[in-house]
């Protein structure tokens, strides 16, 4: 089975507390490391986690609010001083990868590492990143400054051999690849052996999709429709509702209508107001419309392969 598995390194928004890191999360696929959002002490975070910063690819940004971006320059800094020497790509918008060229040229000018930056469009729809086994895609999101989700996807993938079977049926090994891609084995002698006794089904293919920050909008349920999993920012409470919608966030049960709405399996809630000191009443109220949900917190390790509950 490759590994599909989201780490939580910070799910708080703006304001700094004590008990949440500003957001950053990494993806583990396949053992790459794709980090989404990169809010301050990301390198502190991805120490803590033990995430391998040699192995960090890309690093995708939703927009230009400092609790998403602000780690940005110590983690390089960090990947420096270890001698880190790949290519590390940051996705993002050409007003930020301009501002963070100089502030990287200007600090962290001894670097081994190949960094690039690809510029994404504010407005989503792009498919940012296609890999052998799985693609990232944006999506727009409806904050106060322009904003875009990301949907990652993995590729449907191979069925497996039955080796018994496959070995009863002298199929060769040249063979076994059109095996694994669906396809029946024709003997030698004619005789046409259905793929379905030579293999059994592949692994499902599951998707992640990565909200915040936004306020609830129905086009965005569109956008991340039938997800195994939704992050889904949840800044706010019932008791602040009135705040989020001019303030570009939602609620925690505005994140779990969309989830609703969506027909995603598991919702993750997160990017905390720092009014909170217990988000429990926020899944509760996420709850009630939206049963499998769960609350982001740092340190959280998800193994994405499996989003059914039943
Ligand atoms: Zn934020
Ligand atoms: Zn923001």
């Amino acid at each position: 089975m490759e590994r599909f598995e989201l780490n939580i390194l910070g799910c708080g928004s703006a304001t700094c507390t004590r008990r949440h890191m500003p957001s950053c999360q990494v993806l583990n696929v396949r053992d790459r490391l794709l980090m989404i959002d990169c809010g301050e002490g990301a390198q502190l975070q991805l120490r803590r986690l033990r995430l391998k910063p040699s192995r960090l690819s890309h690093i995708f940004l939703s927009h230009m609010h400092g609790d998403h971006v602000f780690g940005l320059p110590g983690l390089v800094s960090t990947l420096a001083l270890l001698h880190c020497d790949g290519t590390v790509v940051v996705h993002t918008f050409a007003e930020a990868a301009a501002a963070l060229r100089v502030f990287i040229d200007t600090f962290c000018y001894r670097l081994d590492l190949n960094l690039r930056f690809n510029i994404i469009s504010p407005e989503g729809g792009e498919t940012v990143l296609d890999e052998p086994g799985y693609t990232v895609s944006t999506f727009k999101l409806y904050h106060r400054v322009p904003c875009v989700g990301f949907l990652v996807r993995e590729k449907p993938k191979l069925r497996h051999i039955n080796g018994e079977m496959a070995c009863f049926h002298g199929v060769p090994t040249y063979a076994m690849q059109a095996l694994r891609e669906g396809a029946d084995w024709v003997a030698p002698d004619g005789r046409v052996i259905p793929n379905g006794w030579l293999t059994t089904d592949a692994d499902a293919a599951v998707s992640y999709a990565y909200c915040s920050d936004t306020a609830y909008d129905r086009r965005v349920a569109r956008a991340v429709e039938g997800v195994d999993w939704l992050y889904h920012e949840a800044t706010y409470g019932d008791d602040a509702a009135p705040k989020a919608a001019p303030r570009g966030h939602s609620t925690a049960r505005q994140a779990a209508m969309v989830a609703r709405e969506a027909g995603v399996k598991r919702l993750i809630i997160g990017h905390y107001s720092s009014q909170y000191d217990d988000e429990t009443p926020l899944l509760a109220q996420a709850r009630e419309v939206f049963p499998d949900t769960i609350l982001a917190n740092e340190g959280l390790r998800l193994n994405l392969q499996y989003p059914s509950t039943e």
